[in-house]
């Protein structure tokens, strides 16, 4: 089958065409709006949405070589995510599908990052681990099957790629700052200085703690030497993402641990991070895992996931109707 598949959750505005399960075109439109403001601001979002769906699509179905008539069905993102945001993918979905007489396929966001370790050759067995790290979330998954997934530990408060885009803010430097910690991480020293690792039982995290302590480290080394912070970027960066690393990957090695696992894999925006993709590999190699990390563009948000995660519930003939409403929680 060939599947359009749209991707509308937060600030990208994403389209993609796969036929019979190889990623034929994805089309990212980033959002730039929001920097002005630190973060994502939920009705711009939307207003953006709205802009750049219709293009967003046209170009992945020009980019895939296929014309609108042979599509066999559309997948989107049902959520969790903006319920603003949702609406606009939701709504030009269900739209094209009721216009053309097609099915429609509800995937779920966080799953869909998951199951972008299924796009290409190198893909995990299961049952295998996912280490999903994103803006919103942070959850180790048991995935048992493609749509049978358990999530076995997660954050008590922010997110992994929350404390890094706090941390960035704490900076001075610009929304979103993860990929600017990478950057500056990689001329640093990451031994520098020592951030606290919360004692938190079983497999979850807690980053609530480490941007506090990160926060008065800042402030105190502030007050002794105004440019403590344009000195020591670098290293306070690198120093950061490997305790943000260490305490990802300490967890998650447990958790292979306790489930007996050897496929161990890395999604959502946060796998962008260098020092989390080098320290996964790393860890790897010493208990014999093989480790999955995604291509870049598969990491943070995108319709390639999404087509799929609907190509796999195509397969299975799940299809959902047109009363479908977005949900900005959504359980797996
Ligand atoms: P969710 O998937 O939970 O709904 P989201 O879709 O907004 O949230 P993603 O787009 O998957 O999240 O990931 C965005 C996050 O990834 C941001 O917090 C961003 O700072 C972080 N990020 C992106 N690249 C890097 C990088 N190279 N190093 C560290 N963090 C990064
Ligand atoms: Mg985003
Ligand atoms: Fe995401």
């Amino acid at each position: 089958p060939v599947i359009l598949a749209i991707e509308s959750s937060c600030d990208e505005t994403s389209a993609s065409v796969c036929a019979d399960g190889n990623i034929l075109s994805n089309i990212i439109a980033n959002q730039t709006i929001h920097e002005a403001y630190g973060g994502v601001v939920p009705e711009l979002a939307s207003r953006v949405h709205q802009q750049n769906i219709v293009p967003a699509v046209q170009q992945a179905l020009l980019n895939a070589k296929v014309n609108k008539n042979d599509i066999d069905a559309v997948a989107f993102t049902r959520g969790p995510g903006l319920l603003g945001s949702l609406l606009v993918g939701v709504s030009f979905a269900k739209a094209f599908a009721l216009a053309k007489n097609i099915p429609l396929i509800e995937v779920n966001h966080m799953q869909a990052h998951v199951l972008a370790h299924f796009i290409g050759d190198h893909q995990p067995a299961f049952p295998f681990l996912c280490l999903t790290v994103s803006g919103g979330h942070t959850q180790i998954v048991l995935v048992n099957d493609y749509f049978d997934m358990e999530i076995v530990g997660q954050t008590l408060d922010d997110a992994a790629g929350e404390a890094m885009d706090k941390t960035s803010k704490i900076l001075g430097l610009p929304y979103p700052g993860g990929p600017l910690i990478d950057k500056h991480a990689r001329s640093g020293n990451p031994d520098a200085y020592k951030f606290p690792e919360p004692q938190i039982p079983g497999f979850d995290f807690s980053f609530s703690g480490l941007k506090t302590s990160i926060l008065y480290f800042i402030r105190d080394n502030v007050a002794a030497n105004p440019n403590f912070i344009e000195e020591n970027i670098n290293d306070i960066c690198a120093s950061v993402e490997k305790r943000i690393a260490t305490i990802l990957l300490n967890k998650l090695r447990k958790a292979a641990e306790q489930y007996g696992i050897t496929d161990v894999a890395l999604a959502g925006g946060v796998s962008a991070n260098t020092g989390l993709r080098q320290g996964l590999q790393q860890l790897g190699e010493k208990l014999g895992w093989r480790t999955f990390i995604p291509k870049m563009e598969y990491c943070t948000d995108n319709a390639a996931m999404i087509a799929i995660a609907g190509y796999h519930k195509y397969l299975k003939g799940e299809f959902i109707g047109q009363e479908i409403a977005p949900l900005a929680r959504m359980p797996f």
